[in-house]
């Protein structure tokens, strides 16, 4: 809770405090904002926020919220009920720390005999506002006022009390005392008003009564949307909520459901714990949008159009999507197949997702679902339990303020499962059109019609995703950029983009294209493009410093990158020099896209044993022994060193874990080059499954894995014949200086590569 301490401030329960907006930003040492939770605590003498101590305050304060911030300057707080002030320090920083406990009124004042004061009271003011003719407004204003209460708090700012008699009241804990003493709070107005408008001369009368309109005015133009409808208790909240559940458009078990809480919160007091979950619960259904949105037509010419600003290349992709948006303009729908874009980090997946929404005209949410292993995560927790909250993807909608966001998920290939349940099949509901229309998060418990939602999913790979998950979607790989790609990329939207964020004019900054080339070739090294915006937006800082300095323009150039960038360019995964024995070149396909990965194999004395360290799921283990077969069967003579010798197998981590087998070849040419003492030149690379025939059988992510190749520096890289077509999606740019040589049967690579005589 925000902190205030306040001065000379009359602090009533189930009333109002109107505190200028710089006044309270002054104070509690921010900026108000709209229900927000306060503590007031008054103040023994007037003094500035820093020099406030322990001993500056006095010990019963008033809990609150803030109600309203309204555009002519003021804050409104709705004050809740007292509270005792059980310990308290004043940071250094100045910033008050405390602990509450709530602080019981006496009960000894009727219901009725309140009711009947007030109205007396109140009879009296208007009745003297129609004397002295103070005007409509005010009327109106008093009209609004309903207890002792808040008829005190009105005219607080004229009393003569003083610091010590205002906090006097606060702490009063009779009822009937506190009632009394703001009684007579505003008879004393009274009194003095008729006093002054009857003494006065003429012109006087008119002075005062225009300074009183006006003051009168000014707080009315604050509370007059509160209080509007208020009542005795905690009803302005209460009838806010009335009316937005009842222009919510809920369905009804949502609307019947929402009616039953909000009557309990009618019963409760302002300022428990239960109202405040109570509160919350209403604050989150009803600012979810309940209505459905009709289905727009979408002008396929213009969502082309946005997806090429937006993003350059993906060609595939933006086809794809395009497709996408005409069959829901067909079938008047506002969500179709479930897309799951598949790709490393940094190819744009997340982005594109955000250009379909402009496309569609729709809100844009994205989800973050990497690391999420409880069920509830996705559910929300049942609201029995403490600190309840409602699940990510209500969460979304509520962010979107819409029904039919588009909403990104992503990272649903990190989802996790713990004792907590199990958030995939959570996820399943939310992705299955037969079961979404009626989606319940355990926090709202009532159903929500998620049917119109366009749900697009990202992943860096798919081999974790549970299998009926992946069933639900349609995989669409993002295969990562080229250098050229990467070019384009960089002059087209990273840097304009770093350059309009930091503020530099367009012909401020000059970067050459070498410049940008040298940064794609020697500062990253990534499938994506996420490392090169970052050197974008480094370059940009480092110019606006420049710039900042006096320079009128400055020049990046390959030569000064380094400069700009304060950084070594990378070390290249660099191919081994000296060709050994036993030492294989292998292509791996990672995470971050593709990977160049060195076999070693070793023999030390010993019996014949098998030693595979490095990462090693079962399946390569199983290639470890198909290998070691063939082997022993291609060189029978050769391979009688396994026989008295161990034999140790290494195989470095970072591929994914299904991508194991596609280092069968690898393997069985690491062998084959120990035992016959015949290295292979390490720029030579190789894919592809081995089965026990020897035959070379296809594998996945040739793509990534050729681009790992060439920015490696590999020229020559051998391939299972099966994955040829793949290479009708590769960019000549790629295969451009590498040799690619289709293989069949390892014998072919053990020959090529010299390990076996032609
Ligand atoms: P992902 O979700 O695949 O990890 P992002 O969508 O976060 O990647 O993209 C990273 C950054 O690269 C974003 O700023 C995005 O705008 C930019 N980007 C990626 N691909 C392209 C592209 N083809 N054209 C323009 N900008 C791109």
């Amino acid at each position: 809770m925000t902190v205030i301490p306040v001065y000379n401030t009359l602090l009533v329960p189930d009333s109002f405090v109107y505190l200028k907006t710089d006044q309270y930003a002054l104070l509690a040492g921010r900026q108000p904002e709209a229900e927000e939770r306060v503590i007031l605590l008054a103040t023994r003498e007037a003094q500035r926020r820093r020099d406030l101590t322990e001993e500056s305050f006095y010990p019963v304060a008033l809990s609150g919220r803030v109600a309203e911030v309204n555009e002519n300057g003021f804050a409104v707080i709705r004050t809740g009920m007292r509270v005792n002030v059980d310990m308290l320090y004043v940071n250094i920083d100045h910033s008050i720390e405390l602990t509450v406990s709530p602080r019981r009124d006496i009960e000894d004042l009727e219901r009725e005999v309140e009711q009947e004061h007030a109205e007396r009271l109140k009879e009296e003011i208007l009745q003297t506002v129609q004397k002295y003719d103070w005007g409509r407004q005010v009327m109106l204003f008093i009209e609004n006022l309903h207890t002792v209460s808040e008829m005190a708090a009105a005219v607080a700012v004229w009393s003569s009390m003083d610091a010590a008699e205002r906090y006097a009241i606060l702490e009063e804990d009779s009822k009937n005392a506190r009632m009394a003493a703001l009684e007579k709070m505003v008879y004393e107005f009274l009194t003095a008003s008729r006093a002054a408008n009857e003494a006065a001369g003429e012109q006087k009368k008119d002075y005062q009564k225009m300074y009183r309109e006006q003051a009168i005015r000014r707080q009315m133009e604050v509370l007059q949307k509160e209080l509007d409808e208020m009542h005795p208790e905690n009803i302005s909240d209460v009838r806010r909520f009335e009316r937005k559940i009842e222009e919510a458009g809920m369905n009804e078990t949502a609307l019947a459901e929402a009616r039953k809480v909000l009557n309990r919160l009618k019963q409760e007091q302002n300022g428990s714990m239960e109202s405040g979950m109570l509160y919350d619960y209403l604050d989150f259904v009803t600012g979810l949008s309940w209505k459905k949105e009709e289905a727009q037509t979408i002008d396929l010419h213009e969502a082309e159009a946005v997806l090429d600003a937006d993003h350059f290349g993906l060609e595939k992709i933006k086809k794809r999507i395009l497709q996408q948006i005409a069959v829901m303009n067909l079938k008047r729908q506002q969500s179709g197949s479930i897309l799951l874009f598949v790709g490393a980090p940094g190819t744009g997946k997340t982005s594109i997702g955000q250009s379909i929404a402009t496309a569609l005209h729709r809100p844009y949410v994205r989800v973050s679902l990497g690391g999420s292993r409880d069920e509830a995560d996705i559910r929300g927790h049942r609201r029995t339990y403490v600190g309840a909250m409602p699940g990510r993807i209500m969460d979304g909608i509520r962010r979107s303020g819409a029904s039919n966001p588009v909403m990104v998920l992503d990272e649903v290939d990190k989802l996790g499962v713990s004792y907590n349940g199990d958030p995939g099949s959570a996820l399943l509901e939310v992705l299955d059109p037969e079961q979404n229309g009626t989606f319940t998060d355990h926090y709202m418990n009532v159903p929500y019609d998620l049917s119109d939602v366009l749900f697009i999913c990202t992943a860096n790979s798919v081999d974790t995703i549970p299998e009926p998950l992946l069933n639900r979607m349609e995989v669409i790989q993002f295969q990562g950029y080229t250098a050229t790609d990467k070019f384009q990329i960089a002059r087209r939207h990273l840097l304009p983009k770093s350059q309009t964020a930091m503020g530099i004019a367009p012909e401020a900054l000059e970067v050459s294209d070498e410049a940008i080339r040298t940064i794609i070739a020697d500062y990253t090294m990534e499938a994506g493009v996420r490392g090169l915006r970052k050197c974008m937006d480094t370059l940009c800082r480092a110019a606006a410093v420049e710039i900042a300095d006096g320079a009128e323009k400055v020049e990046i150039t390959p030569d000064n990158v380094k400069k700009y960038l304060d950084r070594k360019p990378m070390q290249h995964d660099h191919i081994l020099t000296d060709p050994a024995p036993g030492i294989v070149t292998g292509l791996a396909w990672t995470r971050a896209g593709g990977d160049i990965l060195y076999i070693e194999t070793l023999l030390t004395r010993g019996s014949g044993k098998v030693t595979v360290t490095g990462q090693l799921g079962d399946v390569m283990k199983e290639s470890v022994q198909i290998a070691v077969s063939l082997v022993k069967s291609m060189f029978p003579e050769e391979a009688e060193v396994l026989k008295e010798n161990d034999l140790h197998i290494h195989v470095p981590a970072g591929a994914v874990p299904k991508d194991g087998p596609s280092a069968g070849i690898t393997m069985t040419t690491a062998l084959a080059s120990l035992v016959t003492g015949r290295s292979v030149d390490p720029h030579t690379a190789m894919t592809g499954e081995v089965s026990l025939r020897g035959a070379v059988t296809p594998i996945g992510g040739l793509p990534e894995k050729l681009m790992a190749a060439r920015r490696a520096g590999i020229t020559r890289v051998f391939i299972p014949e099966k994955n040829m077509e793949d290479l009708d999606d590769i960019a000549p740019e790629v295969l451009e200086g590498l040799e690619i040589i289709p293989v069949r049967e390892v014998r072919e690579v053990l020959e090529k590569t010299g390990i076996l005589a032609e």
